[in-house]
């Protein structure tokens, strides 16, 4: 199949065209990120590929329809950026990739809670320059302290897992119940009561209207004073001014983000030369208990091989009429 690749960067591409050569699709790689202004490059492509920030909207599905787009292959898991009603209607089908990396996400997770806890980001720059003091590096022994949970699926069930191993005590949240983080020792609360008692809270939720700023002004002020919220999921289930109030007041103490809400204006590029216009943006990256992180928890080789080898598995499905187990059928 004619297959037009968004949003290309030299890994995606590297991946793809590893796990495309016995099956020989046409790809053609289009650096600019999906949107209204582009979707015409897509013309005559019966099948697009695209990632978190390409942006099928209503009005970019109909340019994809009347160019004789049939199918949509997201080289992601979460399905946020998608007008699935509007694609239901004009008969485009989407197809995703449900879990590439569910290890690499909640290791990053704990990559940022190891990093701020014990101060890691600064003590790097600090020997780099002949400083070794210790003054402001002290940090908690992870041991009996309690982590909470905000979405218990795979990945939130990994970051128990590893979490446990370093003696922590799980709380969870999620709308199901998910048994192997139970038989952990995890124990399922109201949202109050995770915010309430835990030193830590991950979030690993999708970001959907119910849980759109679920991190807001009031679950800010539930918190233990000085606890740690770690974001890996989406931005937008962090209020971000809320965030930066309880940053300045002291009532967080420590924030890791992998996602942030106007991320599609600034991640995945480089922009070290130019001046970043986001104010909120560049007041966060002055905290020195802020470690931010530019959407690379899922950037593993693994996941890449993944990601590639379950597109064209799913492109196939659609091509031979088999059911696609992948499809993103929308909810009425
Ligand atoms: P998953 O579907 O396995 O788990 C999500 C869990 O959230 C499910 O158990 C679901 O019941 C729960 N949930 C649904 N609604 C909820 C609500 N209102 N409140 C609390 N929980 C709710 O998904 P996953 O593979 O674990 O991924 C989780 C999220 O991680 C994805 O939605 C995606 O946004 C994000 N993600 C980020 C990266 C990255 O690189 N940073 C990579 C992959 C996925």
């Amino acid at each position: 199949m004619k297959v037009a690749v968004f949003s290309t960067k030299t890994y995606d591409r590297q991946f793809l065209e590893a796990a495309n050569s016995p099956i020989q699709h046409e790809l053609v790689f289009f650096e600019p990120l999906l949107n209204r202004d582009t979707a015409i490059l897509a013309a005559g492509f019966p099948c697009i590929c695209v990632f978190v920030h390409d942006q099928v909207d209503a009005a970019t599905l109909e340019i994809l329809a009347a160019g004789g787009t049939h199918l949509i292959a997201l080289r992601c898991a979460g399905f946020n950026n998608v007008d699935l009603a509007t694609a239901a209607k004009l008969g485009i089908t989407v197809v995703r990739v449900p879990a590439y990396s569910p290890y690499g996400v909640a290791e990053h997770a704990v990559g940022l809670i190891l990093s701020l806890n014990r101060k890691i980001h600064r003590a790097y720059n600090r020997v780099r320059e002949g400083n070794f003091s210790l003054n402001g590096l002290l940090g908690f022994n992870l041991n009996e302290r309690t982590v909470g949970i905000i979405g218990t699926g795979k990945i939130g069930l990994i970051l128990g897992q590893i979490m446990k191993g370093f003696g922590c005590h799980l709380l969870a949240y999620d709308v199901y119940h998910n048994p192997e983080l139970e038989e952990l020792g995890g124990k399922y609360v109201e949202l109050s009561e995770i915010f309430a008692n835990s030193d830590i809270i991950s979030l690993h939720c999708p970001l959907m209207p119910e849980t759109h700023h679920l991190i807001n002004s009031e679950a800010i002020a539930q918190m233990k004073p000085g606890m740690m919220i770690i974001n890996t999921s989406r931005g937008a289930l962090i209020d971000t001014q809320a965030v930066i109030e309880g940053l300045k007041s002291g009532q967080i103490g420590y924030l890791g983000v992998d996602v942030y809400e106007q991320e599609s204006e600034l991640f995945f590029e480089d922009l070290s030369g130019e001046i970043i216009q986001d104010d909120v943006f560049q007041h966060l990256t002055t905290f020195p208990n802020v470690l931010i992180t530019g959407h690379q928890a899922f950037f593993t080789a693994e996941a890449l091989r993944n990601i590639a080898d379950t597109t064209f598995a799913n492109i196939a499905d659609v091509e031979q009429g088999r059911s696609c187990a992948n499809e993103i059928r929308h909810q009425q």
